[in-house]
């Protein structure tokens, strides 16, 4: 009798999987460590610091929802593939579901898990009604084209379906989605409504387009936050912007958009790395390198720059670092080459517990991601708002609301630090306990 043919045999003659995703972090340790048990050790300490009650910390170890859809999208060469797109819901307490959605080949489960309950801690330490949520669509968005893209975009939201909604949960780009994802997945979800509800639910997604009624300020809402975060460090620190040297690792929405507002500010760029290489200088312009990025898709090659290696980019004398790119790119092995005083960081989960322990020796002070790069959500909540009231504020009055939020989350942050004698990680987790718990104290835990 003739064998049958193992089961993904089928499956591949009309479906290509893609390859399985390769280990996220680049640093010495970050390969092997899992996003959500770090986290979760890191709140496990500011629990104990904070003396969290056990009811709320059993509702806060495990996301609410977890949904995984598995789609088909077509690709430009007529063929089909499989894909694997995650929302998970971490907690909806303090208000509806928030988060970005990435596209990348590292997307896991387990990622999206940990990515989800940073955006509960974050949007509790930055006072927005909102909860926690991230989504992700493991694909490789720089080899895809602009009209895949689109396909993978519509056929995900669909899916998701009433899983998403402008009071229920609202994604918002992340890193390899922008505006124009937003907007598909926004025309999606309203050609599924009913015709006189549509205008209705603009809100379903944030980081829009304007002409899809996005908020002005809201693409460089994250860079901008990470300055405003800095400028609260200098303020207390007596240290002047004007002139301190800075080191941005990622140069996509958020690192280029921090290297050019802090650059206005004074900052003077001698370094930048990606996944395509390493660059330093003694006065890199942030401005032709972001074109040069845009056009040539890295920093690689940038001639106006001298190439150097990781190590030696990380190695490089400056003030301030901001890494902006993937989770567990400051291990142990990086933050002993570190020479900078601060870290910003604007990427999410970018340092390792062991890169932290050598930091906190080295005495270099860590701005941590869910207060540093809070800015993105808080001008997507300020873009939800003037959805529902229709108005349209301008720049001005979005920045002057975005750097209140971050002055205030800063003092609360800091005043928590001394408190509990803990570093601005674990004293930025318990400011967000505190609100969460005062939650849940009050409403209970129903039935
Ligand atoms: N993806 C961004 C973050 O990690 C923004 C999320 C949002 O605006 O909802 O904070």
């Amino acid at each position: 009798m003739a064998k049958k043919p193992a089961s993904n045999v089928r499956v591949q003659s009309r479906f290509t999987p893609i390859d399985p995703p390769k280990p996220v972090g680049d640093s010495s340790d970050g390969g092997e460590l899992n996003f959500f048990e770090v986290h979760l050790e890191q709140l496990h300490r500011a629990m104990e610091a904070n003396g969290t009650v056990p009811k709320v910390r059993l509702v806060l170890s495990e996301p609410k929802n977890e949904i995984i859809v598995n789609f088909p999208a077509m690709m430009d060469s007529g063929e089909y593939r499989l894909f694997t797109g995650y929302r998970i819901q971490h907690n909806n307490i303090l208000g509806p579901y928030k988060g970005g959605i990435r596209y990348s080949e590292h997307v896991t489960r387990e990622e999206v898990k940990a990515l989800s309950a940073l955006m509960t801690y974050k949007c509790a330490l930055m006072q927005i009604p909102f909860g926690g949520a991230k989504g992700g669509v493991r694909c490789n968005p720089r080899v895809l084209s602009r009209n895949e893209v689109e396909r993978i975009t519509r056929r995900f939201t669909h899916d998701l379906g009433s899983n998403i909604g402008p009071e229920y949960d609202i994604p918002a780009p992340d890193m390899g989605t922008n505006a124009q994802t937003m907007v598909w997945m926004m025309d999606t979800y309203m050609n599924g409504q009913d015709i006189t509800k549509k205008n209705a639910v603009r809100g379903v997604v944030t980081g829009k387009s304007l002409t899809a009624g996005g908020s002005v300020g809201r693409e460089k809402a994250t860079g901008q936050g990470v300055v405003f975060a800095l400028d609260e460090w200098a303020d207390e620190n007596n240290f002047s912007l004007d002139g301190a040297r800075f080191t941005v690792q990622g140069f996509g929405n958020v690192g280029s958009h921090a290297a050019r507002i802090l650059s206005k500010a004074g900052g003077i760029l001698v370094g930048v790395s990606d996944h395509t290489g390493s660059i330093c200088d003694e006065n890199i312009d942030p401005e032709e390198l972001a074109a040069y990025v845009a056009a040539n898709g890295g920093v690689a090659g940038y001639a106006k720059a001298a190439s150097c290696t990781r190590d030696d980019f990380f190695g490089l004398a400056c003030d301030v670092f901001i890494p902006a790119a993937l989770e567990f790119q400051i291990g142990a092995h990086e933050a002993k080459l570190l020479r900078c005083r601060v870290i910003v960081e604007g990427a999410n989960g970018p340092t390792t517990p062991a890169g932290d322990v050598v930091l906190e020796s080295r005495g270099i002070t860590v701005l941590p991601d869910i207060f540093a790069n809070g800015g993105g959500v808080v001008v997507s909540y300020f873009e939800w708002v003037q959805n529902r009231r229709s108005e349209s504020w301008d720049l001005k009055e979005v920045d002057t609301r975005l750097r209140a939020k971050i002055q205030d989350a800063y003092a609360r942050m800091r005043a928590k630090a001394t408190a509990l004698a803990v570093p601005n990680r674990i004293a930025a987790l318990a400011c967000a306990l505190d609100r969460l718990q005062a939650s849940y104290a009050e409403r209970g835990i129903f039935p």
